[in-house]
């Protein structure tokens, strides 16, 4: 436990709103939340190459990926996924403050730790949730890791939308059905959503 902080908030000279200038488009974080296998990182990763052709500053914060390094540490119990999703956060603050429209896929299951994320930025425009609505029988059946059938095996504990709640967005800024929509669809959505909103 750290009882004396000797640290004080550095001031940048050069502002978020300088690099959206030099950019030409606004910086934010589009927070893609959704069942295991509802499409969350293959929409992420093809929205990211749509905004990359635009020449849109971008990245990719992945689930699976950042349990790879920065939160290689972390498990699954309740409160490692909590810290999981605090650390991811303020890296996409980071980010954001760097200019970086950053797109992040994450199952983030419970609306507290989606809200505490909306929370670290200053305007609801450079948060986007965006909630991919598919039924849970169709996530099963693709199953594209095979996470499902181990769940179903109880090979894996605590697997959300099957041991665990899954809690919907009540207002996402965007819903994407992919069970209906298809990927380049689903995709055309959220970037007609960022052209409306003038973030691009
Ligand atoms: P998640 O990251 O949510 O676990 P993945 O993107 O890894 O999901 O896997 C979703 C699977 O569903 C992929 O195999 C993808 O090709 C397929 N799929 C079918 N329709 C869609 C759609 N509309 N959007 C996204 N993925 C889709």
């Amino acid at each position: 436990m750290i009882t004396e902080r000797n640290i004080k908030w550095h001031k940048p000279k050069i502002t978020k709103k300088d690099r959206w200038g030099s950019n030409r488009h606004q910086s934010g974080l589009i927070w893609i939340t959704g069942l295991s296998a509802s499409g969350k990182s293959t929409i992420a990763t093809e929205l990211e190459c749509r905004l990359f052709e635009k020449k849109i500053k971008t990245f990719v914060l992945d689930g699976d990926n950042v349990r790879h390094g920065l939160n290689k540490d972390l498990g699954f119990s309740p409160e490692d996924r909590k810290e999981n999703l605090r650390r991811v956060g303020e890296v996409a603050r980071l980010l954001v403050d760097a200019g970086i429209l950053t797109v992040a896929a994450f199952i983030s299951p419970f609306a507290s730790d989606r809200k505490a994320i909306r929370s670290l930025f200053s305007s609801n425009e450079e948060f986007i949730e965006v909630y991919l609505k598919c039924d849970l029988a169709v996530c099963e059946s693709r199953d594209p890791k095979g996470l499902y059938k181990k769940a179903r095996r109880g090979e894996i504990l605590d697997f959300t939308g099957i041991s665990q709640p899954y809690e919907s967005p009540v207002n996402p800024d965007i819903t994407i059905e992919t069970d209906k929509l298809g990927i380049d669809e689903s995709v055309e959505a959220i970037v007609a959503y960022l052209t409306e909103k003038k973030i691009i």
